[in-house]
């Protein structure tokens, strides 16, 4: 399957492929069209999702995956209709999925739109998966830049980890990881495994 990605950064895009070819079970290759934005680039994420949303539509694609890290933001409630303090709420909004699902697509897959705002990082959900001893909440860490930091150093050991290296990290994690394990251990990746 094809999805358009509206990541951070390459390393999220690459994370957010590998979780979700585990997670539909089939190859998922990312659209060659990139859409990130800069790290702490929360209001250009939301600029850009309408486009990722409409792109995924229009390249004929499988759908689209948007994701940014928490920072410290409200997390998402099930019961939340569009909590301003919310990211995903927020995310979900600005993306207004209803205008590219509302056009007609002959032959084409219904298209799926996925959500992830990770508590508090992508990261902080693969040392979960590696059992890290976290030191107090696992969402206690990731929230700044200093934080964010501090979370690829500990999972990568290199606080800018290039491709190689995350993929020689976050493989054999997405590989091993048990889906409702650790939808038990983080209520935002529940949230994200919920729409598969
Ligand atoms: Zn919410």
């Amino acid at each position: 399957m094809k999805f358009a990605f509206c990541v951070e950064d390459e390393t999220d895009e690459a994370v957010f492929a590998l979780i979700l070819e585990k997670l539909l079970g089939v190859p998922v290759e990312p659209d060659r069209t990139t859409y990130q934005f800069a790290r702490g680039g929360w209001s250009t994420a939301l600029l850009l999702a309408p486009s990722v949303a409409k792109r995924a539509a229009t390249a004929y694609l499988d759908g689209a995956v948007f994701a940014i890290d928490n920072d410290g933001s409200s997390e998402h409630e099930s019961a939340h209709s569009n909590d301003e303090r919310c990211r995903f709420c927020l995310l979900r909004q600005a993306a207004n999925v209803q205008v590219p699902l509302a056009w007609t697509r002959a032959g084409a897959p219904p298209l799926r739109y996925l959500f992830a705002v990770p508590v508090q990082t992508v990261e902080t959900w693969l040392l979960l998966v590696k059992e890290y001893p976290f030191p107090g909440l696992p969402e206690g860490i990731g929230i700044g830049h200093v934080g964010r930091r501090k979370l690829k150093r500990l999972l990568y050991g290199d606080e800018d980890p290039g491709r190689a290296l995350m993929r020689e990290i976050a493989i054999p994690l997405v590989t091993r990881m048990d889906p409702q394990d650790l939808a038990q251990k983080s209520k935002s990746f529940k949230q994200f495994l919920n729409q598969i």
